[in-house]
């Protein structure tokens, strides 16, 4: 069957299945947007919505399919973020941790170039589905697919600029196709006190409690690091619109960071005793349930913020949107734990399972109300299943039937990642992203 054949079969069979089981609206085509907004969690956004400080956010939770997101141990966002997009464990997609070392003893970063599985915007591609992918982990060099890909190499065009570097060449690689990386590089870069005044953020540097530099000080680079954090988000935001605006596609979707910046250094925000006594009475397990809750609602009311600016790029996505039969999948690849050594999502120790993220679903024929059981490996399943096409056969999540007021047959299929020539490493990406992971003390 030639390729073109095929996917005007394939189209004819998706719109043709929707006009069976449900009427003739359904031949409208279905668009998919996800939002990702890394470390998002219930347990500080649910005090914050109690109290009436996120209502558009309290609104949207009222009015869609949500859950406790469960993901897996390491919760480490690249490996996460690539099982999202892949459903697939990391034993198959091949990102296995932030880095590995050489039989040299040579550190490399795992990037774009270690997945061994296909993504699913690159399985949409093989359907004849448009996507737009900004800033995903692991994404770089970018796929080269029908639609746009950024990568999130590009996003450290900032830290350049910071350094008043105006050299932007060494980023042309970061877009494909790479006609939109002209368009891209002229999008607003904001300062930082334009980003601050814009978004709502406050100065976090400016919060540290000097009189107190305690154990975790050595995170202090992520809190002094912030104002680029801060910009790159802000520019994320920006170039997700302009895309989102110019370009028509099937399937949309955008990564944001700061929730899990933010929560890296939020500890350092409180007095030193207090925090010490939390810590010491985890260690000797006599913090009480009252006590426990007092620290997640302060740390809670450190993120309104970062929450708030979160609510208000989850808004505009949703209220301006002009497609009736848009579908859109709000999540975090995790949560955050309060343990014996602070606050963290990674390097727990058992007892503690992975903590959760959070998952909104939000679409013409969703249900509302809570799903009993979510997983990170469910969404590519469930995408899928949503546009009528097959499933991966060997995905590890399940399609989440119960989330839509409409029954999709479920066919299953092999996906395998095709090589396209694009899986040489770039040395100058992993030499950046290796400097990345060492001044945030990830590696
Ligand atoms: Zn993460």
């Amino acid at each position: 069957m030639h390729r073109r054949d095929f996917i005007k079969k394939s189209i004819i069979a998706s719109t043709g299945l929707g006009a069976a089981c449900c009427g003739g609206k359904e031949e409208e085509k279905i668009k998919v947007v996800i939002l990702g907004f890394d470390g998002a969690n219930w347990a500080t956004i649910d005090p914050l919505i109690k109290k009436g400080e996120l209502p558009f956010l309290k609104k949207l939770k009222e009015e869609s399919a949500w859950a406790n997101f469960e993901t897996f141990k390491p919760a480490k966002s690249n490996v996460v973020w690539t099982s999202i997009a892949s459903g697939k464990t990391m034993l198959k997609h091949g990102i296995l941790d932030y880095v590995y070392l050489k039989k040299n003893g040579i550190k490399v970063p795992y990037t774009r170039a270690d997945r061994k599985e296909p993504m699913i915007w690159q399985i949409l591609d093989s359907f004849g589905k448009r996507s737009t992918v900004i800033n995903w982990w692991c994404s770089h060099p970018p796929d080269k697919i029908k639609g746009v890909m950024v990568s999130d190499h590009f996003r450290r065009v900032i830290r350049k600029r910071v350094k008043r570097d105006n050299s932007s060449e060494s980023f042309a690689t970061s877009v494909f196709p790479a006609e939109f990386f002209e368009k891209l590089i002229r999008v607003e870069m904001r300062k930082y006190p334009k980003v601050l005044q814009e978004t709502g953020l406050p100065n976090f540097p400016g919060l540290y409690n000097p009189e107190s530099p305690w154990a975790y000080a050595y995170k202090l680079n992520l809190l002094k690091g912030f104002p680029i954090f801060a910009r790159m988000d802000a520019f994320v935001e920006k170039i997700s619109d302009y895309l989102y605006t110019n370009v028509n596609v099937d399937f949309f979707a955008t990564y944001f960071r700061l929730p899990d910046v933010v929560q890296h250094f939020v500890l350092s925000l409180f007095k030193k005793e207090y925090i010490e006594g939390v810590l010491s009475a985890i260690k000797t397990n006599t913090l009480t349930r009252e006590k426990h809750k007092e620290v997640i609602d302060r740390i809670s009311g450190f993120l309104k913020p970062v929450y708030r600016y979160m609510e208000n790029i989850i808004e505009k996505y949703i209220t301006e949107n002009r497609d009736s039969n848009t579908y859109f999948f709000i999540m975090s690849d995790h949560g955050f734990s309060l343990y014996d050594k602070g606050y963290n999502h990674y390097g727990l120790p058992d007892p503690y399972q992975a903590p959760d993220g959070i998952l909104l679903i939000k679409g013409p024929r969703v249900k509302k109300g809570r799903i009993k059981k979510a997983s990170v490996f469910d969404i590519a399943p469930t995408i899928l299943n949503l546009y009528d096409l097959p499933v991966g056969k060997n995905m590890d999540g399940r399609v989440l039937s119960d989330v839509f007021r409409f029954h999709r047959k479920k066919r299953y299929k092999v996906y395998k990642l095709k090589k396209d020539g694009r899986m040489k490493r770039d040395e100058s990406y992993d030499k950046e992203t290796l400097d990345g992971l060492e001044s945030l003390g990830y590696i």
